[in-house]
């Protein structure tokens, strides 16, 4: 199996840039939809409309050699194209050398892609898709299954965290979390899988979250900033940190 590890990042790598174009389309899709337009099942510019052909497509490749902009009207396709693709592609070869070969690996690749559709389309207009947080629990219990999770850890970390964000959601009346972030607790929950886990999940989502408004703050804006991405991304580092945050909370 060690033969195939420089293989296997690269294959991560490539993989990795291709789904995250692929979610990038995804959210755009499902948010077209849910306002009753009708999308294609091919690619069109989003602004003149132009089919796109398969080499206006590749991953990363097109949008650097086209300079972010429609090969036919010039508009601007904008950043948040090339960063899900570079930042699923990164992703991917982190989980591939954190877990290597393994299913564990798999699943949770899988799972991100889900996550990166749910992700951009928080990002982009503040509001998650339930569906798909509900298809993100089976690949939770998958990736516990096949790294011997505690069920008793699982169940304490899955209620203390859906529990807190729920109050959040019911007694703010969503005006300090969205109404869907409370189900997405419940899947980051699972992959987290234990208890101290969720407390950091908690603590970075939050700073992240702190961070990324403060500037908003300042101007006073009274936008919301999505909350789903913050708490995607901390679930993400702390899985790939897992060895080294167990054998911390081992020792103390
Ligand atoms: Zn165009």
């Amino acid at each position: 199996m060690e033969d195939y590890l420089p293989l296997f990042y690269i294959a991560s790598a490539i993989f990795g840039a291709i789904l995250g174009s692929f979610a990038c389309c995804q959210a755009w899709r499902i948010h077209e939809k849910q306002k009753g337009r009708k999308f294609g099942s091919r690619s069109i510019c989003m602004s003149c409309k132009h089919q796109l052909r398969w080499y206006d497509n590749i991953p990363v490749i097109s949008w650097v050699t086209l300079r972010g902009k429609c090969r036919y009207c010039k508009a601007k396709i904008g950043v948040s194209e090339i960063l899900s693709e570079l930042g699923l592609a990164a992703l991917f070869v982190a989980i591939a050398y954190v877990f290597g070969i393994a299913p564990e690996a798999f699943v949770l690749m899988a799972a991100l892609v889900l996550y990166w559709v749910l992700l951009v389309y928080d990002a982009k207009w503040g509001e998650l898709p339930v569906v798909l947080m509900f298809c993100a629990i089976p690949f939770a219990i998958a990736f516990q299954f096949f790294l011997k999770g505690n069920i008793f850890q699982i169940l304490l970390g899955t209620g203390f965290l859906t529990g807190i964000y729920y109050l959040l959601y019911y007694f703010s009346k969503e005006k300090l979390v969205g109404g869907g972030d409370w189900i997405l607790c419940i899947s980051i929950a699972i992959f987290l899988g234990r208890i101290e886990f969720v407390i950091v999940e908690l603590f970075l989502s939050n700073f992240g979250a702190l961070l990324a408004g403060a500037p908003q703050v300042l101007k006073k804006d009274k936008k919301q900033i999505p909350f789903g991405p913050f708490l995607i991304i901390a679930m993400v580092a702390i899985l790939l940190m897992r060895d080294f945050l167990l054998k911390f909370f081992i020792i103390y």
